[in-house]
């Protein structure tokens, strides 16, 4: 029926299983694209250049500002993160459903710039469990972890102007992929992703009359 891929921004508390949850979908086949962003933090242990970031100086960053090669970007606890932009768009060009894994600055900025894009914000069930899962990484130290909850304690006023909140369960992650799954194949018939279709049909049926 389309053939623009949709635009997908799933945002969520920093450790609320948005990565993981990401991969699951992504394990589900060539039709899902993520966008791979570009970041000043450092990467983290497992973390892969040009696979989970594109880990970058912040001279580097700021020089990919100027030539105008972000869609969106962000300050996040002191680090800048940006969207790639030919990638997004080639991979929407081709049909693909490209997911966005921004923060809430981010998908504002993104929804301005295509109405049509669905946000989808992830959550823990509740807050002790976030607190929980960040200590669980072992990768961050208690003021990170800290300066990460208060960044939560602030979105969660945000969740609100998303279109949509999912809980990512502990031992339900198929669940929650199956939900997210259900949301981006809905956003494929909303009205505004079928523009061309509606006036073809508004066409024809003024000719008929
Ligand atoms: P982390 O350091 O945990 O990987 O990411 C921190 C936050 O930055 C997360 O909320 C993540 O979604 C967000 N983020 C990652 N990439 C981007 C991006 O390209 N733009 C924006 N605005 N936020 C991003």
């Amino acid at each position: 029926m389309k053939e623009q891929g949709s635009l997908i921004v799933v945002s969520g508390f920093s450790g609320a299983g948005k990565g993981t949850l990401m991969k699951n979908l992504l394990r589900r086949g060539d039709r899902y694209a993520l966008s791979v962003s570009m970041t000043t933090r450092s990467p983290r242990p497992g973390e892969a250049d040009g696979k989970d970031y594109y880990f970058v100086s912040t001279e580097k960053f700021e020089e990919t500002i100027k030539a105008g090669g972000l869609l969106e970007y962000a300050k996040y606890c002191d680090h800048y993160y940006g969207t790639p932009k030919q990638a997004v768009l080639s991979r929407m060009a081709e049909g693909k459903d490209v997911l966005l894994e921004i923060d809430v600055q981010g998908g504002r900025q993104i929804k301005k710039i295509f109405p049509e894009t669905v946000l989808v914000f992830i959550v823990t069930p509740d807050a002790k469990t976030l607190l929980e899962r960040l200590r669980g990484r072992g990768s961050e130290s208690e003021d990170v972890i800290h300066s990460r909850i208060a960044r939560a304690a602030d979105e969660s006023r945000i969740i609100p102007d998303y279109d949509y909140v999912l809980v990512n369960e502990e031992g339900d992650l198929d669940a929650c992929t199956d939900r997210l799954e259900d949301i981006i194949r809905a956003s494929h018939f909303r009205t505004g992703s079928n523009r061309e279709l509606i006036e073809s049909l508004d066409r024809g049926l003024h000719e008929l009359i």
